[in-house]
């Protein structure tokens, strides 16, 4: 079992679980003693979301971000690549966007992991599913806001901390990352997996395959949506889960032209004929 399984093992044995109405206590400020601690050799999963804020936050296109601020472990039992934050190669490891003083320089901008410290969200089940997710409190030592007294409910400490439209496109996320096929043995190929990167996470290429090629000759698409696509990254993003659903699950989430579709099915049947 890794490191992350074991830590979600030991969440679903021993943490107690909050309920929304829940009340807990705590305050995090630049005065307690452990300002910053929790900003060091951690490890942050980002979802497309994440970087997209990111990336915007530090005014860099979507390669130079992944590629400056991102390492991608993958291995063979993963269906697909998730990124992780990057820490700085100092002995401490500390992440590349906490200052000393001013704490972390993309606040407003954070990722979901980040708003939600020290609190987390699990459930029985992979998917989360509604019904069975719960919230705990992570029990670090180093973590002084634990101890102060601020009473309030697990549902105001959410609500301040500005997931909303995090859990928006957490849901599309995980549509894709839990599908089922891939329970059912769906395996990707290099080139899809590459799709998924690109339409999730390296949104700038994206755009160039949507404007830069053939794609819009070959679906039925609606031409405000597509002059929205060309500067909005939130709506580019929103497409490519659509996009996905296609790509990898063969779902009919685009409408393919008539007239591409009446091509197709003309070569075919000329191929069978010659063969
Ligand atoms: S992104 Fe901000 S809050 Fe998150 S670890 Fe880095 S400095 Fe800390
Ligand atoms: S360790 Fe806890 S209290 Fe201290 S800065 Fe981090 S979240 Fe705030």
């Amino acid at each position: 079992m890794n490191e992350l399984e074991n830590l979600k093992q030991s969440i679903l044995r021993e943490y107690p679980r909050l309920s929304a109405d829940d009340h807990i206590s705590f305050r995090c400020g630049a005065d307690l003693a452990c300002f910053n601690h929790c900003c060091a050799d951690v490890n942050i999963f980002l979802t497309p979301y994440d970087v997209l804020r990111l990336r915007r936050a530090q005014g860099l296109g979507s390669a130079s971000f992944l590629s400056r601020h991102t390492l991608i472990p993958f291995d063979k039992n993963q269906n697909l690549p998730l990124p992780l934050l990057k820490m700085n190669d100092s002995p401490t490891k500390e992440c590349p966007f906490v200052d000393s003083e001013r704490g972390c320089i993309v606040y407003a901008d954070r990722p979901w992991p980040c708003r939600m410290y020290p609190m987390g969200v699990a459930s029985p089940n992979e998917k989360i599913e509604a019904g069975q997710k719960f919230y705990f409190l992570m029990k670090e030592d180093f973590c002084l806001g634990l101890q102060e007294k601020r009473d309030l409910s697990v549902t105001e400490w959410v609500n301040d901390q500005g997931v909303l439209p995090y859990e928006e496109f957490g849901e599309l996320f995980k549509q894709v990352t839990l599908n089922e096929a891939f329970a059912q043995g769906l395996k990707q190929s290099p080139q899809q997996v590459d799709m998924y990167w690109s339409a999730l996470y390296d949104l700038d290429k994206f755009r160039k395959f949507i404007f830069n090629t053939s794609f819009v000759d070959r679906f039925e698409l609606d031409a405000v949506e597509m002059d929205t696509l060309r500067d909005d990254d939130e709506a580019l993003l929103r497409f490519g889960f659509r996009w996905l659903d296609m790509a990898l699950f063969k779902k009919l989430s685009l409408k393919v032209k008539t007239e591409v579709l009446n091509r197709l099915s003309a070569k075919s049947t000329s191929t069978a004929a010659n063969a």
